[in-house]
């Protein structure tokens, strides 16, 4: 059984750099599911993977693309796969989770029988404006010890 960890941040910055801090840990391969609500942040906890990646471009919401990658010091797959919601339709996923890049999906509720079991699931919960609560549940040993590094 591994365990649960929250936090709250008080501005979309300090979500940012928090992500930016978990991407710094994380290794070639891993898989990150990001659910909440639409604005919520998970796209802006995804700019702070990437710009902890070392990635330059801007990363945007990808929605109409499902998946969209970004060069960094480890290649940052982006993907949004709202578009592909209970149509169970495999855009072969296991090139990208079996890979040597970051896979970092949003609304993974919709693909859920293509996630790999080792992965952190993340969630974001708006409480008003500026305030959300960040779960992050380790579905991994290593994970789990990536999220004690993280928050210690
Ligand atoms: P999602 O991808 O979940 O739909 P986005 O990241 O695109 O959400 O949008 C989140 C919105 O909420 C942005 O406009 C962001 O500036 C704003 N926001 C305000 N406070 C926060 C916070 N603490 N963390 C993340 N985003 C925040
Ligand atoms: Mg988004």
């Amino acid at each position: 059984m591994t365990k649960k960890f929250e936090i709250i941040t008080h501005t979309s910055e300090e979500t940012t750099r928090f992500a930016e801090k978990l991407a710094i840990l994380l290794r070639p391969g891993d898989v990150v599911t990001l659910k909440g609500d639409l604005g919520a942040g998970k796209t802006t906890f995804t700019k702070g993977i990437g710009a902890g990646l070392g990635v330059r471009r801007t990363i945007n919401s990808p929605t109409y693309t499902i998946v969209k990658e970004y060069v960094g010091e480890l290649t940052l797959y982006h993907m949004d796969v709202y578009r592909l919601e209970d149509s169970e339709e495999d855009i072969g996923f296991d090139e990208y989770f079996n890979g040597n890049g970051i896979s970092i999906v949003e609304w993974p509720q919709f693909i859920q029988p293509f996630l790999p079991e080792a992965r952190l699931d993340i969630s974001l919960e708006v409480i008003d404006d500026l305030k959300r609560k960040i779960t992050f549940y380790p579905k991994s040993a290593d994970f789990q010890r990536l999220c004690e590094e993280l928050l210690r």
